[in-house]
């Protein structure tokens, strides 16, 4: 299936063409399947002599009407251009073939119609050439140029062969796998609701498919799909295609969204562009001038900020930053229009660089125009790249979004930055690394500088705290204000590549060690003698506090000198030890015992045997049972 599209200027017999190819009349189909609407655009399709349909796009010529000829050209694999033997070169001549020449429009024809009318060869030669003439630098500079009438038939046999000559060396329409239809009319049919039509690009779309109507997200499900007049299960890519989508109301769907996959794409109303001003325009593209932007179906009024540059002169090219009233589905690569509001003229276009461009930037940053060219020409590592650099960190399926690349060509982006290291992985996954997944990934540059600063942070509260085993987790998050997907990430990596270590609620730094002073070591010395003086009824917490210090004391536990059993009584590492040792011993001859036989035991005061007592509990070592324990 291929399509093909009119242009032209207006009475030059478009319509009355189609209708010779096809043999429906354009305004006849409008009419039959939208009554309303007198002015919009036909679809009529013919079988090529080879068996090949050909759908085709006719698109009005009056001036007022090039925004609706826009609305249908975009998708098509050729143009029929025409020009009226007996009127030659029009104004809407010149403005649609600079249109289709923006839009590079590979494939066409040139039907130099209404032959029937001139007789004189001369005059026909002179039309020829200035036709020539004006298609000179444009994607038309070979196009054949055929004669042809559509009263008398003359030339309509060379016209198809010529047709079908050109669409069979046309490359097939690619499916990526990212299906969209750009809607270019709506309408409703009696027993069925909601029907878009549009040509189908980038993928395939097919019966019970959910869908999305971008860029409002409502979402809803094809329950019928018909290309030409035959109902199909898929449409193909490049078909034009009728979709009948339920739950979605008339009024909720209108020509400019775009029908897609949920979640394949992501609106925009910011765009970086690279643009080429037509030679022939009334003056240049100012700074902040307000535009009217086509990409797709779609129409969008925005104001265009214009990078590295003050002005863009007639017959330039240059960047541009394009902010819009309305969100658009756009990818990188897609073709564009801009045309002043009003008076109405034709600007230029071109293509878009960057559909989600991380900020508004400043107009002659430096660096700016060079990150713009390389993305304009980057192989797809570099666009995947570029992509997360903006963001510096983001799970995979997000930086392939906002790369806009087909996800083939993202996927083998993706492989070749993981074996070059320049991409860093921050959560584990299963199987193969997908481009579709929600693993968080960030780039090497990123790591070095985030691993760098948590590293330099722990380094940092080891020096000041050195009484201290480890930096709290949270404390840690909180100073170098990252999320806590991106924190986790990022330690556990360090952590795996033997960087960091993890205790409990602490980080530290692999081989670090409390260190006391000279001092500080004393006192350690002189507490613990007076533990070792009473071992089963040692100083409490309160009371080693006060002597040694609250850190000294918390590095005391840290380093397993002491064991904290409760929040007051506290045992050294050798007394608390031997203490479970022969309670558990005394357990095993007589399987109960009271605290009070424990007291007696160890000849200590009650509070200290209730606070062990309980802690082994807690930890599992013996049960409670009344007044007594047993061994768990
Ligand atoms: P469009 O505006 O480009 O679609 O032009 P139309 O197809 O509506 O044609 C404009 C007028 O030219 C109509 O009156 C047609 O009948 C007439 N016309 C179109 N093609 C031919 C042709 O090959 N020969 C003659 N004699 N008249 C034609």
């Amino acid at each position: 299936m291929r399509v093909i599209g009119t242009a032209g200027h207006v009475d030059h017999g478009k319509s009355t063409l189609i209708k010779a190819l096809t043999g429906v009349h354009p305004d006849r189909l409008k009419e039959e399947q939208e009554r309303e609407m007198t002015i919009d655009l036909g679809f009529a399709w013919f079988e090529l002599p080879g068996g090949e349909p050909v759908g085709i796009v006719d698109v009005p010529g009056h001036r007022d009407f090039i925004e609706n000829m826009l609305a249908g050209i975009g998708g098509i694999d050729a143009a029929l251009f025409v020009v009226a033997a007996d009127e030659g070169v029009m104004p809407q001549t010149l403005e649609h073939l600079a249109i289709l020449d923006i839009l590079q429009v590979q494939g066409g024809v040139i039907a130099l119609t209404k032959i029937d009318l001139v007789s004189d060869q001369e005059w026909i030669d002179l039309v020829e050439e200035d036709v020539r003439g004006v298609v000179g630098d444009t994607v038309f500079n070979d196009a054949p140029i055929i004669q042809v009438s559509a009263k008398t038939g003359q030339g309509i046999a060379e016209l198809i062969e010529t047709l079908e000559r050109i669409l069979e060396v046309r490359p097939p329409r690619q499916d990526l796998g990212r299906p969209r239809l750009p809607v270019d009319r709506v309408f409703s049919m009696a027993g069925f609701g909601t029907v878009v039509t549009g040509t189908m690009s980038d993928g395939h779309l097919q019966v019970g498919d959910e869908v999305e109507i971008l860029p409002g997200g409502k979402k809803g499900r094809i329950r019928g799909l018909q290309t030409h007049k035959q109902k199909e299960d898929i449409a193909v890519p490049g078909s034009r295609t009728a979709v009948n989508i339920s739950g979605i109301a008339l009024d909720e769907v209108s020509r400019g969204d775009v029908i897609a996959h949920p979640g394949d794409y992501q609106p925009t109303r910011r765009l970086d562009l690279k643009f080429r001003l037509l030679g022939d325009v009334s003056r240049a593209l100012k700074h902040n001038t307000e535009v009217k932007f086509f990409i797709g179906a779609a129409e969008v009024l925005g104001r265009v900020r214009t990078l590295g540059k003050e002005v863009i002169k007639p017959g330039e090219e240059g960047w541009l930053q394009l902010e819009l009233r309305e969100p658009v589905v756009a990818m990188r690569n897609d073709h564009y229009i801009l045309r002043r509001p009003s008076p109405g003229e034709t600007l230029g276009g071109g293509r878009v660089i960057d559909p989600h461009p991380s900020r508004r930037y400043k107009r002659f940053k430096p660096g700016l125009l060079d990150r713009l060219e390389s993305l304009a020409t980057g192989a797809p590592e570099d666009v995947y790249l570029q992509s997360l650099a903006v963001r510096q960190a983001a799970p995979l399926r997000e930086v392939t979004q906002g790369s806009n690349l087909e996800f083939e060509s993202a996927e083998k982006a993706l492989k070749i930055l993981l074996e070059n290291e320049e991409i860093v992985v921050l959560e584990s996954f299963q199987g193969d690394l997908s481009v579709k997944s929600d693993v968080m990934v960030t780039t090497r540059g990123y790591w070095n500088q985030i691993s760098a600063s948590l590293l330099l942070a722990v380094d940092g509260y080891h020096a000041n705290h050195p009484l201290r085993s480890g930096m709290p987790k949270e404390e840690l998050k909180s100073k170098l204000k990252l999320d806590t997907r991106l924190f986790n990430g990022l330690t556990s990596n360090l952590k795996e590549e033997g960087q960091l270590v993890e205790s409990g609620p602490l980080v530290l730094q692999p081989g670090h060690k409390i260190t006391f002073s000279t001092h500080q070591e004393q006192e350690v010395e002189i507490l613990l003698q007076r533990f070792a003086a009473s071992p089963y009824a040692p100083p409490t917490i309160k009371e080693s506090r006060a002597e040694v210090g609250d850190d000294v004391f918390q590095a005391m536990v840290d380093l397993n000198l002491l064991i904290q059993v409760s929040p007051e009584v506290v045992f050294r590492t050798e007394d608390y030890t031997s203490m479970v040792g022969e309670i558990q011993e005394l357990l095993e001859d007589q399987e109960t015992i009271s605290a009070a036989q424990v007291r007696d035991h160890f000849n200590t005061s009650r509070r200290y045997v209730l606070a062990l007592l309980e802690h082994l509990d807690n930890i599992g070592v013996t049960i409670r049972q009344g007044d007594v324990r047993r061994l768990k």
